[in-house]
């Protein structure tokens, strides 16, 4: 089968042949009828040899959707044909965590060699995957696939983050996005649809911030240097309730930072070169603003994601690529010219 592999440190991703794989006891083997592209695959292949941990070489793809093709030994309730989404940050589904549908934080995963797919296990970006457990797979019906999967981690990421601030998103308050990219732009309408909040979302380009528009933002701001003034402007001294940063560097965690009210949620998403930080102290950041740094989301949080999404409340900007051209849509995210979420369909 075809499939889009990570095959040596610093190179490109290249369209490769592989054998079609069997599903063992307790898998299940999905015809995937689309894979999402996220920027932390940009971020992974960006490291060096030494910092890289996720095996070469690897099946790109960590947003997965597909038809359920065959089960392994023990796997019932689950027939063939049915169409499902993939819960990425697999665990162990037995410690505490786990226990809570916070499989993203699962405390044994790393001893047990559990990684997800595309990050470390083979991943969606082929003609047919593994997934672990049938407990990994959220049925959509007749949802379409390709609008479906960046619910998976661009629409799960900011959800998890978004649900623990709410109680602070009252009528009056102000939401700040930045980067309205594959998350931010799903963060922004979650927001809308979850909060009273007053949502201002920050890019740094002119077309980014008209998709920021068109899917619900109420205010946006240009991310140069003059953003947290400007923000400033909107919000008044009471600065953002919460403050999202779906891109992490540290002119962004800044800007976070100078908008961030009294009393607010910082939630820094994005990897950035993963060595930013936020400066917290008496007279560098606000009183009782808390800062954080989340990682995926629950179990439960993807189906609650299928659920809202059967209620149609979503706009999910996609650009489709065929797995012949998937290289070229990891050329794109890196460049910054896509718009919303790049997603790889095998049967175009
Ligand atoms: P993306 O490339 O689709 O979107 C990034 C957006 O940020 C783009 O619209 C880009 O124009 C914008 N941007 C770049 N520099 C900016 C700046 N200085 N100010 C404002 N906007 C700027 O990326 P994505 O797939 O949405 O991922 C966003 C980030 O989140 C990445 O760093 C990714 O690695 C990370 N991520 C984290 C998690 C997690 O669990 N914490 C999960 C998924 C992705
Ligand atoms: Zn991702
Ligand atoms: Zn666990």
């Amino acid at each position: 089968m075809k499939a889009i592999q990570y095959t040596r440190i610093g190179a490109e991703p290249e369209l490769t042949e592989i054998p079609k794989p069997e599903p063992g006891p307790g898998e299940v083997l999905l015809e995937v009828t689309a894979a999402g592209v996220c920027h932390s695959d940009d971020f992974i292949m960006s490291l060096p040899e030494e910092q890289y941990t996720y095996g070469l070489p690897l099946t790109l793809g960590h947003e997965g959707a597909g038809k359920v093709a065959a089960v392994g030994e023990g796997v019932e309730g689950l027939d063939i044909g049915t169409n499902v989404v993939v819960y990425g940050p697999w665990g162990c589904g037995n410690c505490w965590h786990c226990s809570q549908g916070l499989e993203n934080y699962c405390s044994r995963a790393r001893e047990l060699g559990i990684n997800p797919p595309g990050l470390g296990a083979p991943g969606a970006l082929a003609e047919f995957m593994i997934v672990d457990s049938p407990r990994h797979l959220v049925p959509i019906g007749d949802l379409d696939p390709v609008k479906t999967v960046p619910l998976t981690d661009a629409g799960l990421t900011p959800y998890h983050a978004i649900k623990r601030s709410l109680p602070k998103l009252r009528g009056g308050s102000f939401a700040v996005v930045i980067g309205t990219g594959g998350l931010g732009h799903v963060a922004i309408q979650l927001l809308r649809h979850l909060s009273a909040a007053t949502v201002i979302a920050l890019d740094v380009s002119a077309d980014k911030l008209e998709l920021a528009t068109k899917v619900g933002a109420h205010e946006v701001v240009l991310s140069d240097k003059d953003a947290a003034e400007n923000v400033r402007k909107i919000t008044g001294s009471q600065g953002a309730a919460l403050v999202l940063d779906f891109v992490g560097y540290q002119p962004t965690i800044d800007t976070a930072m100078a908008v961030a009210g009294v009393g607010s949620d910082v939630t820094i998403v994005g990897i950035g070169d993963g060595q930013a930080h936020a400066k917290v102290g008496f007279f560098q950041s606000p009183y009782e603003a808390s800062v954080t740094v989340p990682y995926w989301g629950a179990r439960n949080e993807l189906i609650e994601l299928i659920d809202l999404a059967h209620a149609g409340i979503f706009d999910i900007a996609v650009e489709t690529f065929s797995l012949d051209n998937g290289a070229e849509a990891y050329r794109r995210l890196a460049a910054g010219t896509l718009s919303g979420r790049a997603v790889v369909v095998p049967g175009l």
